[in-house]
């Protein structure tokens, strides 16, 4: 299929929805020009798992599209590819890549591979909780590490919780839900504390999303470094939540051990093909990322406007206090159609939303204003 092909006639072709509602340009700019894939528009508006709205590029589509003719095949060779495409895209050898049905699956294999009965592993409060939740089934022993105050890692406090029997700290850079990073001059200071014995699994998720000039990927680090490993998705930025692939790249030897505890042909025909496609695709990162994100500084000046208290974010995400239990007013977001993240024990007043369309994060707002007068939030 030719890669000309408009998303919405591909979107058509697919038979997913048309007709995306998109707000006028002056919300963020030109780029709201751009229409989507993409998800259904009936049903509630999704702003609770920090998926993109947009869905796949035009040539992801495309490949979904021409899948049927290999249903029937292992994906093999395509894995090879996949791996060997990653590789090139981050200048490592193929051995220094392993593949996953989303980066949980990467992440439930470095615990698999790292952690068993003894032996710790240490993370922010809060934070992605697959790991710690993963790290169950090992009999590993969890290490929570409270944020700082300005709802970052604590890095020096992490560093400091780790010993010999630490088999893995998670760093979730930037970090899931608060939105913060952890800048590079901190993780190399950081490294330079851990024990080396200790892998330092840096996940991330939301690296495209970054615009702060203190943050670099880890993947630096992970070539120079044997104890660090980086885990990277293909939901987020690149549309694929549904598809379920992801990555991880680190020394040959620890990719090795979690390539151990890999389910056999752990993605599908269908997830690679859409995976290769956007990777070779240029425009994807750099259009998505600033039509997120200009719809997040949108968002937040809505917010600022209103005299809300807000994280400020580096990803396709924010935290809101909402000065009281966020449950009931989840709630009320879902009596409105409007599905927002859930309650995190450690921030139990704060509310976090995913960037929707422009349409649906301008419906989050009106919502918010109704549901939380921003006096009451103030
Ligand atoms: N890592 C972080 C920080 C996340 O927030 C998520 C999902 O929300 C994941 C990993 C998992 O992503 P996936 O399994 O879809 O690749």
């Amino acid at each position: 299929m030719p890669n000309s092909l408009s998303r919405r006639s591909l979107a058509k072709l697919l038979g997913a929805a048309a007709g995306a509602s998109f707000l006028p340009a002056q919300l963020h700019g030109a780029v709201a020009s751009v229409p989507a894939s993409k998800p259904a528009t009936d049903g509630p508006i999704r702003l609770n798992a920090n998926e993109n709205p947009d869905g796949p590029c035009a040539p992801s589509l495309a490949a979904l599209a021409g899948c049927a003719g290999v249903a029937s095949r292992y994906p093999f060779a395509k894995q090879e590819e996949m791996q060997a495409a990653v590789a090139r895209h981050h200048g490592v050898k193929p051995e220094q890549v392993v593949l996953g049905c989303g980066s949980s699956d990467v992440l439930r294999m470095a615990d698999s591979a790292f952690l068993g009965p003894g032996k710790k592993v240490v993370a922010a409060e809060p934070t992605f909780e697959a790991v710690l939740q993963y790290a169950r089934v090992t009999k590993a022993d969890p290490v929570k590490v409270a944020q700082t105050s300005d709802f970052r890692h604590d890095l020096p406090a992490m560093a400091a919780a780790c010993d010999a029997n630490t088999g893995l700290v998670y760093v979730c850079n930037p970090n899931n839900p608060t939105g913060t990073i952890v800048s590079a001059a901190e993780l190399e200071a950081f490294l330079a504390k851990v024990p080396p014995s200790t892998v330092v699994l840096v996940d991330e998720a939301y690296h495209h999303f970054v615009e702060s000039p203190s943050y670099r990927s880890a993947l630096d680090l992970a070539r120079q470094r044997d104890n660090v490993v980086v885990a990277r998705t293909f939901s987020k930025i690149y549309g694929m939540a549904g598809m379920r692939l992801g990555y991880a790249v680190g020394s040959a030897e620890n990719i090795a051990a979690m390539e151990r505890c890999a389910s056999w042909d752990n993605t599908s025909q269908a997830a690679l093909a859409m995976g290769l496609a956007a990777l070779a695709d240029a425009d994807v990162v750099p259009t998505e990322k600033k039509r997120l994100n200009g719809t997040r500084r949108w968002l937040c000046t809505e917010l600022a406007k209103d005299g809300r208290r807000y994280i400020p974010s580096e990803a396709n995400f924010v935290m809101i206090d909402v000065g009281g239990d966020v449950v009931p007013v989840g709630e009320a977001f879902r009596e409105r159609g409007i599905l927002v993240g859930r309650k995190f024990p450690s921030m139990p007043n704060w509310l976090r939303v995913s960037i929707g369309t422009p349409a649906q994060t301008e419906a989050f707002v009106v919502a918010l204003s109704a549901i939380v007068p921003a006096r009451a939030a103030a």
